[in-house]
């Protein structure tokens, strides 16, 4: 029998706080999930949905508040599925993010003693997206935009998104605003038809450079001119306005031809003393201002001398690689994306690098093949997405038993499980430093470094 029912009411304590920010109470070890709860605070629930080992419960009424609880500053925190945790205060989003790392690491990976540290977060945690992908739909007949609802297609209407560029959010309201007058319709999902879809706008933080990118739904887009007008007078930083031309029913947002309408084709960027160009579509770092953190703790831990040969699996377009090749004397990147690989290699001959090597393929496959080859490295850099590594690629490490290996992770559950095939074959855990990327969001992104034992 379940401890509760239901349509119960009841007066619950709230003890933590999931990996997607809900807060979790138990009523007789029976864990309740409340969206919009804090650890530590007292408050009545109606429970809305009961499963065997758990249920969902809505917060009616807080009766002892938090003291890390604040007012989220965004007008639609409540219904747009892009932030999370903007009712916790930064400090206690700070605390919150060293425990999820502290406890993965501690309970999926038996390590109760590496040390995990303070999270280095941001001195001012909003407006730090260099990019925003916005969606336009409408809702009787009025064109609106934001960001998508939680796990929905209905986009929450906002002229303002407090974690994205000013110009984002004066590009935003402005073409909002003046579509009708222009003739442009916004892309309904449902019925297939109008015309934008999407419009992306991403800013080199050291540069200052934007570029706009208007996703339709066809490539004739007659009223291009007008847009072109209206984004340039109102943002004069902007240096390239591209239409990519998505024709399919479908939710990935870029379709496959892109086509410059107005001034360059890609913008320019630095992390660190590293050049990086953006296309429309390129992968690169939403938060430039920690990744230049999140690498020179990276950096920090591979420990270069200048004598040491790196490779860098998961590479994307090289960002790391090329912070790296700054201080090592070789650097081998592989990503299973070819274009990103060309861009890697493009952002390399930028910068005049002569001393790395880039290939696209899965890493499992292809850092083997290296090592058949003689190409070893001193350190290994991983940064998988979240499902963490290949088994494969962990057997590698295992076989071929680099001395240091450092793991770049966003997600503090799988760094965990493969931290613990590390050390069951041999490596040692040495500390573990978590980045915040994503102030105000769920997200956690955390460095750990390890030695091959003697
Ligand atoms: N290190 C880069 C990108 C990290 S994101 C940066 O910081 O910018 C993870 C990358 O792993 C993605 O670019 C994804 O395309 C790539 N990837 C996913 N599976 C892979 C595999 N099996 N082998 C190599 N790369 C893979």
């Amino acid at each position: 029998m379940k401890p509760v029912q239901k349509n119960d009411r009841l007066l619950v304590h709230v003890e933590d706080l999931t990996h997607d920010g809900a807060g979790v109470a138990k009523v007789e070890g029976y864990p309740l999930f409340i969206h919009g709860a804090l650890p530590g605070e007292d408050v009545e629930v109606h429970v809305l949905k009961t499963l065997k080992s758990y249920g969902f419960a809505k917060m009616l009424e807080i009766k002892q508040a938090s003291p890390f609880r604040v007012t989220a500053p965004c007008p639609v925190f409540d219904t747009c599925g892009g932030c999370q945790i903007q009712h916790l205060s930064y400090e206690g989003q700070m605390t919150f993010k060293r425990k999820l790392v502290r406890d993965a690491i501690t309970r999926i990976g038996k390590l109760p003693d590496v040390p995990v540290h303070p999270v280095k977060g941001m001195e001012n945690p909003w407006r730090y997206r260099n990019k925003s992908q916005i969606p336009f739909g409408s809702d009787n007949g009025r064109v609106v935009a934001g960001f998508y609802q939680n796990r929905s297609h209905d986009i929450a209407d906002t002229d303002i998104c407090i974690i994205q560029t000013p110009e984002a959010d004066a590009i935003m309201a402005a073409l909002k605003k003046r579509m009708p007058e222009m003739g442009i319709e916004p892309y309904d999902e449902q019925t297939h038809r109008g015309m934008l879809r999407h419009v992306v706008v991403r800013k080199g933080r050291a540069t200052g450079e934007i570029m706009v990118v208007l996703v339709t739904k066809k490539k004739k887009f007659p009223q291009a001119e007008k847009a072109i007008e209206l984004i340039r007078t109102l943002v004069p930083e902007v240096v390239s306005i591209v239409q990519n031309v998505n024709g399919e029913k479908t939710n990935v947002i870029f379709g496959n031809e892109t086509i410059t309408l107005w001034g360059n084709d890609v913008i320019e960027d630095r992390i660190g003393d590293v050049r990086f160009e953006i296309s429309a579509r390129s992968f690169y770092q939403v938060n430039p201002e920690q990744t230049d953190i999140l690498y020179g703790q990276a950096l920090e831990y591979a420990q270069l001398t200048g004598d040491e040969t790196v490779i860098d699996a998961y590479c994307g377009i090289g960002t790391i690689s090329l912070f790296l090749a700054q201080k090592a004397k070789f650097v081998m990147g592989v990503e299973i994306v070819p274009q990103a690989i060309e861009d890697a290699k493009r952002n390399a001959e930028l910068n005049g690098f002569t001393n790395t090597l880039f290939e696209a393929g899965p890493a499992e496959q292809v850092i083997p093949r290296w090592y058949t080859e003689g190409k070893t490295a001193d350190v290994l850099m991983v940064d998988p997405p979240r499902k963490g590594c290949d088994e494969q690629l962990l057997q590698t490490i295992l076989k071929q038993r680099p001395k240091r290996v450092v793991y770049v992770s966003c997600n503090p559950a799988t760094l965990a499980r493969d931290l613990r095939i590390l050390e069951d074959g041999g490596y040692r855990t040495q500390e573990v430093q978590p980045v915040d990327m994503f102030p105000q969001s769920t997200h956690c992104e955390a460095v750990a470094w390890l030695e091959l034992a003697e």
